[in-house]
């Protein structure tokens, strides 16, 4: 059982030093969460630490790869919203 750290990861580093089991490290091109360590933070906090803390939707997933921040959790801004902004962007 165990969190796994994706692409989306900026490597702002905010995640390492509240992890009680220091399972989280640098490596490229993100960071990563050694699996062997990490307990979610059962037994040490109500939730865990690395996704209360990290600032970007969707750079922490569970087991079956679902977002502990999905998108629109951290910035409020509904996920369709988002899409359609990403695509008018380039043209302003
Ligand atoms: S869930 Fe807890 S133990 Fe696992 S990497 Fe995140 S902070 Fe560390
Ligand atoms: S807090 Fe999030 S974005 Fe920052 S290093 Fe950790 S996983 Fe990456």
């Amino acid at each position: 059982m165990a969190l796994e750290i994706v692409e989306a990861c900026i490597k702002c580093w905010a995640c390492v030093p509240l992890c009680p089991q220091k399972a989280i490290y640098e490596a490229d091109p993100h960071f990563l969460i050694d699996a062997g360590r990490c307990t979610e933070c059962l037994g040490d906090y109500a939730d865990p630490q690395c996704a209360s803390i990290c600032p970007i939707e969707g750079a922490i997933v569970n087991e079956l790869n679902e977002p502990l921040n999905p998108p629109g959790s951290l910035t409020g801004i509904p996920p369709a919203r988002w899409t359609a902004a990403q695509r008018e962007t380039p043209f302003r």
